[in-house]
């Protein structure tokens, strides 16, 4: 296990060069094997140890992350509790066990013209994989959030590029990991911590020896690193999770009935964290009405109350601000509310704009990500004109539709059209705050992501770094204990088409 995030003296960290950056994957290589075959057991023991760790040491976690990234100390609290729930739930898969996959067609050597031979399925490992870690969430996505843990609940060790945003509080994570695989007797390698210049990042997505990236950022930054990694001699999986507007479209009786509480909740998800959200509420949609107008009065109001705090970078603060003066000096656009001026430094400044359903459809730049406590808000001239514009909208992480049941039977075809935009649609509830859970999907279509099959978010996101094989004709004692005869940890498998926990 190598943690590099050493500190020169003037406090900036040591950045790896190449061949030490080579050196640690070679080392990840080596423990591939090693790791991929210890006992489900060990591995589990491993991860309840890392939530274990991070636990143990969380008041200078949050002390080193509030300082790093600006963000309150209840909600990096908050975002601690979700990252250790994160692990336990994947340790918790890998004890039930079911999640191999495994499938079952036993042989009929009698059948015609042909035998049939015996066949089995489960998932298994691909090797070693590069983690990009996320500025906005130093913990549920970054050094031991659910890129690392799925990854390593797979079974493939990790080869992790620190942020920069937050390198202390990186370097804690990592210590974290170090110490639990130490004490878990994990192989050395199954995870190393870099700290490199961004040209170094790029080189170890086009390594050999990689087998998969998982990133969380921009989308410049996630379509860099797919654009590097499609140019190796043996292509690899990149999961790049880059962002999105997340459209909310707000329906008539909807509006009707309950302006105000949908204005307060979508102005509030819009400002929280400020807005540094993947999920945040960048486009809402609406059809022209006089219950259109009083719902975009009091969004613009609720936001004149509104401060922020720093955001989470300089860079990220300056594209901000030079994305908000962009959208003041497009004629299309008008102000609809704009916050106060917080007296912090790099403090967000919330805004809503608003524009017609025509200038938004002429104007495809509209559909950008501005990362920050921005709003458009759309205003549709008819129905057929507000479908228009749910056909234009690029892949995004989430979709939300606020409305009532009369709505839903008015607007039906409007929720067919959805399902092909988003990897999460949400009635009548706020886009920000992401379900660790089973069923969570967080992907979507590109530019969304670059691999709308998949999640980074919830338990399904171990199949990003697994594939299938078929063993067929496999003598028992060759098989991976999953898939033998006797199921010893009776997890459910599927048997000629049947689920079953039974042995054969
Ligand atoms: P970022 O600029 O994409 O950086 C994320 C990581 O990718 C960093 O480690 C960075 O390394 C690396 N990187 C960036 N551009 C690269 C390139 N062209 N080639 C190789 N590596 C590259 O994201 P950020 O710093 O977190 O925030 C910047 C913007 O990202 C925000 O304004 C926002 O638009 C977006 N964002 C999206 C999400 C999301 O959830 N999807 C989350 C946070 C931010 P270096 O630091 O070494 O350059």
């Amino acid at each position: 296990m190598t943690t590099r995030t050493d500190k020169h003296e003037s406090g900036s960290p040591t950045l790896l060069n190449w061949a030490e950056v080579e050196a640690y994957i070679k080392r990840a290589k080596d423990a591939f094997e090693p790791y991929r075959q210890s006992a489900v057991s060990q591995r589990i023991d491993f991860l309840r140890q890392i939530a274990r760790e991070i636990d143990a040491i969380r008041t200078d976690l949050i002390e080193a992350s509030h300082r790093e990234t600006h963000l309150p100390e209840g909600r990096l609290g908050g975002e601690i509790d979700r990252t250790i729930n994160q692990i336990n739930l994947f340790a918790g898969v890998l004890e039930e066990g079911s999640w191999v996959n495994a499938i079952i067609d036993t042989a009929n050597p009698q059948r015609m013209p042909l035998p049939k031979p015996d066949i089995r399925q489960m998932q298994l490992p691909i090797g070693p994989v590069c983690v990009y870690g996320a500025s906005n969430f130093p913990f549920a996505f970054s050094v031991a959030g659910g890129d690392t843990i799925s990854a390593l609940a797979a079974g493939c060790p990790v080869v992790y590029k620190v942020h920069e945003g937050h390198p202390q509080t990186s370097s804690l994570v990592s210590g974290c990991i170090e110490r639990a695989a130490r004490e878990t007797g994990m192989p050395d390698g199954v995870f190393a911590s870099l700290t490199v210049a961004r040209e170094v990042g790029v080189q170890v997505v086009t390594h050999p020896s990689i087998a998969a990236v998982a990133f969380t950022g921009s989308f410049a930054g996630g379509k860099a690193l797919s654009d590097a990694a499609a140019k190796r001699q043996v292509p690899i999986p990149v999961y790049a999770e880059m962002g999105s507007i997340n459209p909310v479209f707000l329906l008539p009786d909807q509006l009707k009935l309950h302006a105000e509480a949908t204005a307060t909740a979508l102005a509030a998800s819009n400002t929280l964290g400020a807005g540094q959200f993947c999920t945040n509420p960048g486009l809402m949609v609406l059809l022209q009405s006089p219950d259109t107008e009083r719902f975009l009065s009091i969004y613009g109001t609720q936001l004149e109350e509104q401060t922020c705090h720093a955001m989470l970078t300089p860079g990220i603060y300056r594209a901000y601000s030079a994305g908000v003066e962009r959208l003041k000096s497009i004629g299309a656009l008008s102000l609809m509310g704009e916050g106060k001026n917080s007296e912090l430094a790099e403090a967000a400044v919330p805004v809503a704009f608003r524009v017609s359903g025509s200038d938004f459809l002429r104007n495809e730049f509209l559909q950008e990500e501005y990362f920050g406590p921005a709003s458009i808000h759309v205003v549709a001239e008819d129905e057929a004109q507000l479908m228009e514009i749910a056909n234009a909208l690029d892949g995004q992480l989430t979709a939300g539709v606020w409305c009532t049941d009369t709505d839903i039977d008015a607007f039906e075809p409007l929720f067919r059209v959805l399902e092909h935009k988003a990897g999460r649609l949400i009635i009548n509830g706020a886009p920000t705050g992401v379900e660790v859970c089973h069923a969570m999907v967080h992907g979507g279509p590109f530019p969304a992501t670059t691999d709308a099959r998949s999640t980074s978010v919830g338990t399904q996101a171990i199949y990003r770094f697994t594939r299938p094989v078929s063993y067929q004709n496999y003598p028992d004692r060759l098989l991976p204990v999953e898939l033998r005869d006797g199921n010893e940890s009776s997890i459910w498998r599927k048997v000629d088409g049947e689920l079953t926990r039974k042995s054969l």
